[in-house]
């Protein structure tokens, strides 16, 4: 599809008045259809209604797999798979990712001491979800992430930490694409 960027008007478009009415038009019309929606004979059998609105809260959208919801980190048998290399740090435009290191006797891997994500400053670009060598941090589909207060959206990594059953399809979705 190609955007015309100088579009002469015509003559009938100069007068104005005639392209508020169309306007005002196709709003009406889409009114009243909306309207019509509820109403038993025109909406399919067993729907609520016709029209495609979703009353938010009380319903949600089925949010797709590629969307890019707030970061969080994958857990398998209580712990985190992070082995704390740094790379998403290192990666994150927004410098909203701080981790520690630390080792723990007997363990091959490092792991977070300190793994913390300020929400409030995350740009949701998945640049720590494309470097993780370890799928251990991935985009999630969870938007509700506002506060009041700007100091409950540092999360630490308890805060961040979700089971990997839970985001299964994004964790197939990453294997996919990267
Ligand atoms: S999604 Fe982007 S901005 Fe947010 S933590 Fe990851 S790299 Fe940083
Ligand atoms: S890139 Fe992955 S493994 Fe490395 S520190 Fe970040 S979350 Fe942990």
């Amino acid at each position: 599809m190609k955007v015309k960027r100088n579009v002469e008007m015509t003559v009938w478009e100069r007068l104005y008045i005639p392209e508020i009415l169309r306007g005002m038009g196709i709003t009406s019309r889409h009114f009243f259809l909306n309207l019509l929606g509820f109403l038993p004979g025109f909406r399919p059998e067993g729907k609520k209604r016709r029209i495609f609105t979703v009353y938010y809260p009380e319903e949600r959208f089925d949010i797709p797999v590629a969307y890019r919801g707030m970061p969080v980190l994958v857990e398998e048998n209580g712990e985190e798979r992070c082995v704390a290399c740094g790379l998403c740090e290192v990666a994150c435009p927004a410098d909203c990712i701080y981790i520690l290191p630390g080792e723990k006797a007997g363990k091959k891997d490092r792991y977070p001491e300190i793994f913390e994500l300020d929400v409030a400053r995350c740009v949701v670009c998945g640049f720590c979800e494309e470097v993780c060598p370890k799928e251990a941090i991935v985009m999630s589909d969870e938007l509700e992430i506002a506060e009041y207060d700007r100091s409950k959206m540092l999360l630490d990594k308890e805060k961040l930490k979700r089971p990997a059953y839970q985001l299964g399809k994004r964790l197939a979705f990453v294997k996919e694409i990267y």
